[in-house]
């Protein structure tokens, strides 16, 4: 469940949806223990502040979530 800003660093309290960025990265493998039961999405949700949404990523790394910097945007040459 979504309470914190991914970033450990940040940690900023989640408070509205409409703010920051939300990443829904379920597990790549089902464990066989979740076998028939019903994958609840919101526990595979990771938020990021406004701030570091601007700054970082959220992606997933086997069975871990990793936020880190995002790419700078390569801007592409005005011929
Ligand atoms: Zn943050």
């Amino acid at each position: 469940m979504v309470a914190k800003c991914a970033n450990p660093e940040c940690n900023r309290e989640f408070r509205e949806l409409s703010k920051g960025r939300l990443f829904l990265l379920p597990p790549v493998h089902a464990f066989p223990e979740s076998m028939g039961k019903v994958v609840r999405m919101i526990d595979h949700c990771y938020w990021l502040c406004p701030d570091c949404s601007q700054k970082y990523t959220a992606t997933r790394h086997g069975n871990k979530v990793v936020v880190a910097a995002a790419k700078p945007k390569t801007t592409a040459a005005v011929a």
